[in-house]
């Protein structure tokens, strides 16, 4: 038996996965990782894989960055866990000033959660106890765009709209208020993501002003719907969010946990639309991928509508256990002077401008929709119809042959339904570059072909579907 098999015997007898239908593994291999380092990954039995997805979206700098492992090493020494409630600690600290120095002006302060599930839960909780505090208890509803995600727990959930996914769990989900996405796939022939997600904008202009008056937030994924496929939209939609908020008197949740640190191509995606959100939520790629972390930013009015005496229980009671630790802070610092001292975000220009270049042809194919790209986010839709952009069935787990395909020519691409998409480290090369874009196109093509079986194993992510 190869070693990688051994591994999988013992994992499927305990471990029960995320975001998988376990039966499929009766055929799908499940992959056992001895190690990695930089880009690649390595299983048991010693093939490597180039890790396009950065490990669910997180790793920025490579597995096993040296400066990173250093930083660690030395803060396991030092300090590695205490309360941050009454306590405190150097790394936290300095995390903090950081990053209120390299966020918009006015988000003056940091408030820590362990994930960005829960790190949306504090954005949500304290929007909705600011309102209540100023002495409007009415404002309690949040309004999200539709294909949005925002993580996994309840109320993360509830202003998520993944229907597959969310649909089992309805009864137990806040009610929220959807708005059509400004999402620029679906726009008319002819029509320029601008012009597309400053018309799509009329709805939620109309929302805000027939129900600001209950609504306490808007939240969004800027510039990029991660999981629900790598839509995109353009920045004037958030310009013209900001303008509204301000007028109706809400509340605007950006969610760059998936976007921040420089996916869309600047350090965080709301500085493409020049604004402020009244609530950053940071995550994942802010420990280089190493530690789960999530910083909720807000500004000093939201920290003064909690700031009184005690006894008025105008307090945010709200913590978890491992809130601010000190080794992924420390993670974090390190990630950090990487971004400043090898200027991350003007190096990235060159490696965005190869992944368009290396999928451009991609286009023509008779069943990809469209290819797109926001900064270092690239994405290839795959469509049964070119003319209409018609999708194909989800059932028919077209993503899953192109996955399965990448991992024999030695590549993690993990569609979502029928969008194959590179997030990859900022560590990669031009030529890794080359040869994603080359196993990409031969998966597409594998996975397109009509007389597909569509009785294949995994559905690699149940609750997102293609569109079509
Ligand atoms: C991943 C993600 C989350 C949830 O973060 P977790 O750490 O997985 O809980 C929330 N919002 C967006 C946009 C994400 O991509």
């Amino acid at each position: 038996m190869s070693q990688n098999d051994a591994w999988m015997q013992r994992d499927l007898a305990v471990l029960w996965h995320p975001c998988t239908q376990m039966k499929d593994h009766e055929s799908l291999p499940m992959i056992p990782i001895r190690r990695a380092e930089g880009v690649w990954l390595e299983d048991f039995d010693g093939k490597r894989y180039l890790d396009a997805v950065s490990s669910w979206w997180v790793n920025v700098f490579g597995h096993a960055n040296p400066r990173i492992n250093a930083r660690i090493k030395e803060q396991v020494d030092q300090l590695e866990h205490v309360i941050l409630a009454g306590f405190s600690h150097q790394p936290v600290i300095e995390l903090s000033e950081r990053l209120v120095a390299m966020t918009p002006a006015g988000l003056d302060r940091v408030f820590y959660a362990d994930n960005g599930s829960s790190c949306i839960e504090v954005a949500l909780k304290m929007s909705f106890h600011y309102w209540l505090n100023r002495g409007q208890p009415g404002k309690r509803r949040f309004v999200t765009l539709t294909n949005s995600y925002h993580g996994e727990t309840v109320a993360a959930m509830s202003v998520g709209d993944v229907a597959l996914f969310t649909d089992t769990y309805r009864p137990l989900l806040l009610d929220t208020i959807k708005v059509p996405s400004p999402d620029c796939f679906l726009r008319p022939d002819g029509v320029s993501w601008e012009e597309h997600s400053r018309t799509l904008f009329a709805a939620m202009e109309q929302t805000l002003a027939e129900h600001h008056q209950e609504v306490a937030a808007v939240i969004v994924e800027p510039l990029i719907q991660g999981a629900g496929g790598m839509r995109m939209y353009h920045p004037v939609y958030l310009k013209l969010l900001r303008e509204a908020c301000d007028r109706y008197g809400v509340h605007l949740i950006h969610d760059e946990i998936a976007v921040g640190f420089g996916r869309t191509g600047t350090m965080f995606a709301c500085e493409q639309a020049g604004i402020r959100p009244d609530f950053l939520c940071l995550s994942k790629a802010l420990t280089g991928g190493y530690l789960p972390l999530a910083a909720c930013l807000t500004t000093d009015d939201v920290y003064q509508a909690f700031y009184d005496d005690y006894s008025t229980l105008r307090a945010f009671l709200h913590s978890h256990s491992y809130t601010g630790n000190p080794l992924a802070c420390a993670a974090a610092l390190a990630t950090l002077d990487i971004f400043e001292s090898d200027r991350v975000i003007e190096a990235n220009r060159a490696l965005a401008a190869r992944m368009g270049q290396a999928t451009a042809h991609l286009a023509d194919h008779p069943n990809v929709g469209e290819v797109r790209q926001t900064g270092m986010a690239l994405a290839i839709e795959m469509v049964r119809d070119k003319p209409s952009r018609a999708g194909y069935p989800w059932q028919e787990r077209r993503g899953l042959k192109v996955y399965q395909h990448a991992l024999e020519r030695g590549a993690l691409l993990r569609p979502l339904g029928s969008v194959v998409y590179f997030l990859p480290p900022y560590t990669i090369t031009p030529e890794q570059i080359d040869f994603l874009a080359e196993v990409a196109s031969e998966g597409i093509d594998l996975a397109t072909r009509d007389s597909l079986s569509v009785a294949v194993a995994v559905d690699l992510h149940p609750g997102f579907r293609d569109p079509g």
